[in-house]
């Protein structure tokens, strides 16, 4: 916690929490949740009423609806040391800290007034966010020209909506979900889709697979089935065929949380390539002290060091788009921390030698999870073309 950009006491008092949190109810249990052979176990309540005991679930939520009001600087250190404990923990708090944080400013009065005191009273409310569907993924966040396949028909009061979502996060276990529904079939999703809030009770919408991951396994990831879903006018989001502007108003910091999720595995692993080079004797005196080991470590360190910079950067400017929030940084800081924490997984392994092979140190789990962000939130390549989008054709 200590290389932590803190700027003030309240800060401070949160990230305090938050890793005694991680010490005290993550850590204890990962390795025994990861290793459940059926994907759903991997995800425990426990660790979610514990949060909320301790207002971790609910902190982006403004005083007015019972949370803290944490800006997106704040909530992102949050998601970083949530991350070092296990990253499927900060994948379950980030996806719910951000969505909450989308609601309070995406839905109408009536809606907020709906959903966000129950989600707040709720110890087990989580959030989730349906976008990706099997045959649009990178389309969605070029965008390319084409029409979701899950689709609504308007009807009397609302609209009938077919199709499925997957790989969603939390997509098992929200109470509340943001929807992206293709309610205008003959233009492309950019300008025909539909951000609809939607209910997990709903009539019509039901969980289908649970996807079996190879890291990340406290997180849950789903398939969202709709079946002639009936989903009234009041659940649109904005208005309807405004989907898009919904996404690129409200999510700015998305990404950047996205990345410091996977730097949290990043530290993790860097801390154990420390301690292992300074207990492991090879050459006749430990590794730490031997250049080429002592060298790669300083490497790592910048460019954890460099990653959490630009999420830094990225956040502040997200909450203050006034002093030059710019949309490469809605795309790229994740790509930069996912590869850092690829590149750390790797070098972390070797140094551990065959040890970082086996499972007993704990090195396996983390390479797995250090995966996870090469393609969650967008491929990198994917977000790599969105970046040049931006900088040369708009
Ligand atoms: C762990 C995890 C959690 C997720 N959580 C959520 C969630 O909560 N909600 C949600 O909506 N989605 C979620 N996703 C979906 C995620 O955003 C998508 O997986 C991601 O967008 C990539 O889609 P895809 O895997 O189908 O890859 P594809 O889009 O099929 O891409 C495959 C390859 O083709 C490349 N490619 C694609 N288009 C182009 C192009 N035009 N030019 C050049 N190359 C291209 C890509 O870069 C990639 O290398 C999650 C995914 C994962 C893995």
């Amino acid at each position: 916690m200590e290389d932590i950009f803190i700027t003030n006491d309240d800060q401070r008092a949160i990230l305090k929490t938050v890793a005694r949190f991680v010490d005290e109810e993550v850590v204890p249990r990962a390795a025994k949740l990861d290793a459940e052979p059926d994907p759903a176990a991997g995800f425990s309540w426990e660790i979610v009423e514990k949060a909320h005991e301790l207002g971790i679930r609910t902190m982006t939520l403004s005083e007015r609806w019972g949370g803290l009001g944490t800006d997106s600087l704040t909530t992102a250190m949050v998601i970083e040391e949530l991350g070092k404990g296990d990253i499927g923990v900060s994948v379950i708090f980030a996806q719910t800290l951000k969505i909450a944080q989308i609601m309070q400013k995406a839905l109408n009065a009536e809606q907020q007034q709906r959903v966000l005191p129950k989600f707040a009273a709720d110890p087990r409310g989580m959030l989730a966010i349906g976008i990706t569907e099997p045959d649009n993924a990178s389309n969605y966040f070029l965008p390319y020209p084409t029409p979701f396949r899950t689709q609504a028909q308007k009807t009397r009061g609302g609209w009938i909506v077919n199709g499925m979502k997957h790989f969603i996060s939390n997509g098992n276990r929200a109470s509340h979900y943001l929807i992206f529904v293709q309610t205008d079939r003959d233009k492309p999703m950019a300008e025909g889709a539909t951000c609809f809030l939607l209910e997990r009770d709903r009539p019509g919408f039901s969980i289908g697979r649970v996807h079996d991951k190879m890291g990340e396994r406290l997180a849950n990831n789903a398939e969202l089935i709709f079946q002639d879903c009936f989903l009234p006018d009041g659940n649109v989001v904005g208005s309807a065929g405004e989907g898009f502007g919904v996404l690129a108003e409200f999510f700015p910091q998305s990404n950047a949380y996205a990345a410091a999720t996977v730097l949290g595995v990043a530290g993790a692993l860097h801390q154990k390539a420390i301690e292992w080079a300074r207990v492991r004797v090879q050459g006749g005196k430990p590794l730490i002290e031997h250049d080429g080991i002592r060298a790669q470590l300083a490497e790592m360190r910048m460019l954890i060091d460099a990653s959490r910079s630009y999420i830094h950067r990225a956040c502040w400017l997200a909450d203050h788009q006034e002093h030059g929030w710019d949309r490469t940084l809605g795309a790229l800081p994740k790509a930069m921390a996912s590869q850092a924490a690829w590149k750390i997984a790797t070098w972390t392994m070797e140094i551990h030698g065959g040890h970082g092979y086996m499972k007993e140190l704990g090195v396996e789990k983390l390479v797995r999870d250090a995966a996870a962000f090469l393609h969650s939130d967008g491929v990198n390549r994917t977000l790599f073309l969105k970046a040049a989008n931006f900088m040369f054709r708009d």
